[in-house]
């Protein structure tokens, strides 16, 4: 399939905006279009915003971005050098899973923003995502952590992190992951 990728981040952004591609423009209160660093070579990939990102516009407020950016901080990460962006850009209603149809509606959004950003490491947060973008395959709980090289690119599935505040023994599996990344960053003698 070929596409028309924009090349300039900000046409991209307005454009992504204004998207009313699939129903989930009925429904939200603003498109959440990503967060951080378009330079970084490290881009977080979640699966779709919740009622307070939908409120304020960008991705992972609350608890769940609380816990993320402790996450980061562990390993001398902040979101000003990394880059989130979500599968689906407009919240889907009471928080459901996006639909396979509405995930591939939006997915061009995502693979426009990761031809800009042109990433080293792609981290998939939860188990959506990581279908998504790494295998259709995959299962999060056996494979979290592990990373795939496709294309010169490594993807490392990781647990979402409002999977860990629902089950909170799961934070030492969440840290160990963001550990192995922390050694691949240093591995790949990436700047942040
Ligand atoms: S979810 Fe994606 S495809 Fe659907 S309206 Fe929002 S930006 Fe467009």
């Amino acid at each position: 399939m070929s596409i028309n990728f924009i090349n300039n981040w900000k046409e991209l952004e307005i454009k992504c905006k204004n998207c009313t591609r699939c129903e989930l423009s009925k429904t939200r209160t603003n498109v959440v279009f990503g967060y951080g660093n378009v330079n970084s070579k490290i881009l977080f990939v979640g699966e779709g915003p919740g009622f307070h990102e939908d409120i304020q516009g960008k991705p992972f407020v609350g608890r769940s971005g609380k816990l993320l950016d402790s996450l980061l901080e562990e390993i001398n990460l902040t979101r000003e050098k990394i880059y989130i962006a979500n599968i689906v850009k407009c919240r889907p209603p009471e928080n459901r899973d996006p639909l396979p149809e509405e995930q591939e509606l939006c997915i061009n959004w995502l693979r426009n923003q990761f031809y800009i950003i042109k990433p080293k490491i792609v981290v998939a947060l939860g188990r959506i995502a990581a279908l998504k973008i790494i295998s259709p395959n995959l299962k999060i709980t056996k494979d979290h952590g592990i990373f795939l090289l496709k294309k010169q690119t490594w993807f490392m599935p990781t647990l979402h992190p409002a999977a860990v505040l629902r089950n909170i023994s799961k934070k030492p599996d969440v840290q160990s992951d963001f550990q192995k990344l922390k050694s691949k960053i240093i591995e790949l003698d990436i700047i942040i």
